[in-house]
């Protein structure tokens, strides 16, 4: 692999930039595989990723069945943070911070991480009590929060329209929350995968699965049969065509989630703003365009373009709130498919299938957890066992009762 440094830059510089190597091969399909991983996300090529490097298993292939970081990975407002309700979330979203911060170093690949500070604004009194209950419950777990007032809110976010329609009565911040660039992360997990070995295999759609006596033995495909000794499906907001194929069903809906972008202005908007009440998250991209997440539409579909009735109910909002915002002209919107559990958290799980896991319903949430969702979910598969941390996450607690319910700090309240 090429190392990127700045002498790289130069050197290909002087040559016209003629000698860059492909940043990862295109491989024909092996007959087997240690683990095939369904999905060329960002969570499927970071599981891939540390499968390689730390489970000491590159016998590995991803198989995406459009182009790597199409789907979600490559869709979502890219916004980063660990401030979730229970000890459960806390572990995996600060596990995945943690891996955030060094992780432009560790890839070698520049994942334009910046933390530049998250609000979660609170317009009512039910607002004030979820923000107080769970900024305490974070701080009880060692993650950074602080509660703003209207006025610390309004030196953050000087042209916020504290008095408007929606109220801000005030906040909850984490500094260390932030953004990061979404298609860098898919490339720079694909490229460090391919690198320890791992064949990554795009336009390859999975069909179905070869079980025998209740033990996946491999996956059909578009491109013929590919063998395998474990299966992971990371597919986000096909997980459940992809369990049906295996013969069980999952708790999980799949609903289009949109976002839109403004065309590029001056730098505003230094930190994220996320409104969960009034379905608006906004920040500045480093192009300069303001970055705009909705609800997700309130009907199940597979269309990955969504309803117009829910960017009328984020636009509005946004202009109440940032009035100086009002004439911008929208560049683009789309959509992108979501995986949602009852109470909106994820599945990391084995399944009534032998050596078949899945990991999904991480829902309008999961972009920030995808190195931690891959550390844990490549240990899990190397070992048939689920890491510690992924443990509460299993299907089975939909049996159970044991609940991880993160409506109101997963902020999209569908
Ligand atoms: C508009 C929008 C905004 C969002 N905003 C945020 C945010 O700000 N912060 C945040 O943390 N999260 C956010 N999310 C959620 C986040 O994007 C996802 O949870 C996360 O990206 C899921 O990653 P993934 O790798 O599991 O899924 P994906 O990136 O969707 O990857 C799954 C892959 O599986 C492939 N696949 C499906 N079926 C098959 C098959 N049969 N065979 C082979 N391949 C298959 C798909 O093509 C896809 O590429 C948002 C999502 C959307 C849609």
């Amino acid at each position: 692999m090429n190392r990127y440094s700045i002498f790289s830059l130069v050197r290909n510089a002087l040559n016209y930039h003629q000698d860059w190597q492909p940043a990862w091969r295109s491989p024909q399909p092996r007959k087997e595989y240690d683990v095939v991983i369904v999905g060329g996300g960002g969570h499927g090529l970071a599981t891939a990723y540390y499968l390689a490097k730390e489970c000491g298993i590159s016998n590995v292939a991803v198989l995406e069945k459009n182009w790597l970081g199409g789907g979600n990975t490559g869709r979502n407002t890219t916004i980063v943070r660990s401030n979730y309700l229970w000890d459960e979330s806390a572990n995996v979203y600060e596990h995945a911070m943690k891996l955030w911060e060094s992780l432009s170093r560790e890839l070698n690949y520049n994942v334009m991480f910046s933390q530049r500070g998250l609000l979660h604004l609170a317009h009512n009194v039910h607002d004030m009590q979820e923000i107080g209950r769970r900024g305490n419950a974070i701080h009880l777990n060692g993650i950074d929060s602080e509660f703003l007032n209207p006025a610390q809110v309004a030196k953050m976010v000087p042209f916020i329209n504290l008095n408007c329609r929606y109220p801000v009565m005030g906040a909850l911040l984490q500094r260390r929350g932030g953004t990061a660039r979404h298609d860098a992360v898919a490339w720079g997990y694909a490229r460090a995968a391919d690198n320890l070995g791992v064949d990554i295999i795009q336009n390859c759609e999975v069909t179905g699965f070869k079980i025998v006596n209740n033990k996946v033995t491999g996956v059909e495909t578009n491109r013929g049969f590919i063998g395998a000794k474990k299966v992971g499906c990371v597919v986000a907001g096909h997980c459940s065509v992809l369990a049906e194929m295996a013969g069980f069903r999952l708790p999980v809906e799949s609903y289009p989630l949109q976002a839109l972008v403004s065309e590029p202005i001056k730098p505003v908007l230094d930190c994220v703003v996320m409104s969960g009440s009034v379905h608006a998250y906004i920040s500045q991209s480093d192009k300069g365009e303001l970055v705009i997440g909705a609800g997700s539409d309130t009907y199940n579909s597979y269309s990955s373009r969504g309803g117009f009735d829910c960017i009328e109910h984020t636009v509005g909002p946004v202009i109440e709130l940032y009035p100086i915002f009002s004439r911008l002209k929208m560049l683009r919107q789309w959509g992108g498919i979501v995986d949602v559990t009852v109470d909106r958290s994820p599945l990391i799980s084995k399944t009534p299938v032998e050596n078949l896991l899945f990991n999904c319903g991480w829902g309008t949430g999961g972009f920030k957890a995808t190195p931690g969702s891959g550390h844990i979910f490549a240990h899990s598969l190397a070992r048939t066992e689920m890491h510690p941390l992924a443990e509460p996450f299993s299907i089975n607690r939909f049996n159970h009762g044991g609940l991880i319910d993160e409506g109101a700090a997963a902020a999209v309240a569908h």
